[in-house]
């Protein structure tokens, strides 16, 4: 019985790894520009080390209008949150300092 699985071309299978051009394994990323926060996508090994090949892939199909709309307006109010927590936890430290002289 010969066995299907000989050829290694597994592009087309979606969960197989992604190969970029220059026949490197791709990490898969996360972007985080405004028109496609959090979207995940398929970008050459290189990248950040050598110059790239260019290979690109989405895996995430695109984000529907409402969502590129409210996503990044999110993110920003919770950063704008967390560093109001900061904020505020350095305050009660010094007021516990104050008032318990510690
Ligand atoms: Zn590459």
């Amino acid at each position: 019985m010969a066995s299907s699985y000989a050829s290694e071309s597994g592009q087309s299978r979606t969960n197989a790894p992604r190969l970029c051009y220059y026949g490197e394994k791709s990490p898969v990323k996360t972007s985080m520009t405004s028109g496609n926060m959090g979207r995940r996508f398929y970008g050459c090994a290189r990248y950040g080390v050598d110059v790239t090949c260019g290979y690109f892939e989405w895996v995430d199909p695109p984000m529907c209008q409402r969502g590129r709309k409210v996503l990044p307006k999110m993110v920003a109010k919770m950063n704008r949150l967390e560093k109001e927590l900061a904020r505020s936890r350095r305050r009660e430290k010094m007021f516990c300092k104050a008032l318990f002289g510690t």
